[in-house]
C-alpha cells in the first residue's frame, strides 16, 4: 500500500448511521484522523461487534474514543468486515454535526477499489480485453469524480450505482484482478475546453441499442469523446429482450403521480395530457428521446430531459430500459414502444466492448472507439 495518497479513494459505505457491526480478523489500530496519533490498539475481533455512537462519541464494543474522526487501520491482510461485507484498506468513521450519527468511509487504493467494482459492472467471464477496457474506464471515472467533487466533502464516491457499484472483496476474482493489474495506473484523457489535457467523465452503460448518445443531452456536460458513435457491436452480445425491449404501459395517473413526486413544480400542469418528444437524436432508422415536453390539462407546459423523465417514472430503469423508444397515447395509458438498448447510452457500451473484444480488438482500440479523440496514459 505504498501508492501516492492522491490515488486512494474514499468510498462512502454508510451515510448517517447510528450503529453498525465490525469484525476484523487481524490486530488493528485506531488513529485520530486529524493527527494520525494512535488512540488504541486492538486484538482481532472474531465475532461481529457493535460500533455505536453515544454523546457524540464513537465506541467500539462500548469503548469510546475522544476524536470525532477516527481511522481503523487493520494489520495484514488489511481487511475489515462492516455489516457483513469485507473491504480492503482502512475504515474512517466521522461523527456528523448532529452528534447522533456517523458516516463510514472506506479508504482504499484505486486498484483494490476497482477489483471490487468491475464485476459488479461487467461479468467476470467476459473477454479479458473488455474487462481491461472496463478497468480503465472505471479508474478514470473514479479519479474524475474525486477531482471534481472530492474537495468539498469527506468522501469521493458512493458505493452505489449513483457512481459505480462497489461490493468490496466479495466481487473480486482472478480475472478481474488480472484486468486491474494489467492496466495498472492507466487512465483516459482528452483535450479540455481551455486547451489543456485532462481526465473526463468516462461514462459507460450496459447496451446502447445501436448508437451511443451525446453526454450533453443526458448529463449536461460537453467533452469531445462523449458526442456519441454508431455501435454495431452490442446487438449480438446483449440479451435479446434488452436490446429490443418489449412495450411497457403506464396508467396516465400513475405517470403524473410519479413525475410530481420527483418534480413538484409540475403540479402547475394539474394533470399531464400530452407528452411530446423535442429534438430527438436521430440515428438513421431509430432515434433517442433527449427532451420531452409535458402538456398539462390547463394548457401549461414544461420540459424535462428524457433520462430524467424516464427514471422519474421507472427509477429502476428495468421497464423503460432506455430513452430509445416512442411514447404512444393509448387513451388511459401511455405506451413506451419500439424500445432499444439498456441504460443511458453515454460513453462506452459495455455489451459493445465485449462484442469488439470477441472480434479480437484490444482494450485501447475499444476505448478509442467509444471515446473518440481520447488517449490512454499512465498516471502512476
Ligand atoms: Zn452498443
Amino acid at each position: 500500500m505504498d501508492i501516492d495518497p492522491q490515488f486512494w479513494i474514499r468510498v462512502l459505505l454508510l451515510d448517517s448511521d447510528e450503529v453498525c457491526t465490525l469484525k476484523i480478523e487481524s490486530s488493528f489500530v485506531v488513529l485520530d484522523a486529524q493527527t494520525q496519533a494512535v488512540e488504541a490498539r486492538f486484538n482481532q475481533i472474531d465475532e461481529p461487534t457493535e460500533v455505536t455512537i453515544t454523546g457524540g462519541r464513537i465506541a467500539i464494543s462500548g469503548r469510546p474514543f475522544t476524536s470525532k474522526q477516527i481511522i481503523i487501520f487493520p494489520d495484514e491482510p488489511h481487511i475489515f468486515n462492516l455489516n457483513g461485507d469485507d473491504y480492503r484498506g482502512k475504515l474512517e468513521l466521522i461523527v456528523n454535526p448532529d452528534s447522533n450519527s456517523f458516516d463510514a468511509i472506506n479508504l482504499v487504493p484505486l486498484e483494490p477499489y476497482l477489483a471490487g467494482v468491475i464485476s459488479a459492472e461487467m461479468p467476470n467471464y467476459w473477454e479479458p480485453e473488455a474487462l481491461k477496457a472496463q478497468a480503465i474506464a472505471a479508474r478514470t471515472y473514479c479519479l474524475y469524480i474525486k477531482k471534481r467533487f472530492g474537495d468539498g466533502r469527506n468522501w469521493d464516491v458512493t458505493k452505489t450505482q449513483a457512481n459505480q457499484r462497489y461490493l468490496g472483496v466479495a466481487a473480486e476474482s482472478a480475472q478481474i484482478w488480472d484486468a486491474v493489474n494489467r492496466t495498472y495506473g492507466q487512465v483516459l484523457v482528452c483535450k479540455q475546453a481551455g486547451g489543456s489535457t485532462g481526465l473526463f467523465p468516462t461514462y459507460y452503460g450496459s447496451s446502447c441499442g445501436g448508437h451511443t448518445e451525446n453526454s450533453k443531452n443526458v448529463f449536461g456536460d460537453s467533452f469531445a469523446p462523449l458526442v456519441g458513435v454508431p455501435c454495431p457491436y452490442c446487438e449480438e452480445v446483449a440479451k435479446s429482450d434488452f436490446f429490443f425491449w418489449p412495450t411497457v404501459w403506464f396508467d396516465k395517473t400513475s405517470i403524473t403521480d410519479r413525475l410530481l413526486k420527483r418534480y413538484p413544480k409540475l403540479a402547475e400542469l394539474v394533470g399531464i395530457t400530452d407528452i411530446n418528444s423535442i429534438e430527438p437524436s436521430d440515428y438513421r432508422g431509430f432515434s433517442r428521446l433527449t427532451r420531452v415536453e409535458l402538456i398539462g390539462s390547463n394548457g401549461k407546459r414544461d420540459f424535462l430531459r428524457a433520462e430524467d423523465f424516464r427514471l422519474a417514472i421507472d427509477p429502476s430503469g428495468q421497464e423503460i430500459k432506455s430513452a430509445i423508444c416512442q411514447i404512444i397515447n393509448t387513451g388511459d395509458k401511455w405506451a413506451f414502444v419500439q424500445g432499444r438498448g439498456f441504460g443511458h447510452g453515454v460513453g462506452m457500451c459495455q455489451c459493445g466492448a465485449e462484442g469488439m473484444a470477441r472480434q479480437g480488438k484490444t482494450a485501447r482500440r475499444i476505448l478509442s472507439y467509444y471515446y473518440p479523440g481520447s488517449k490512454t496514459i499512465r498516471v502512476y
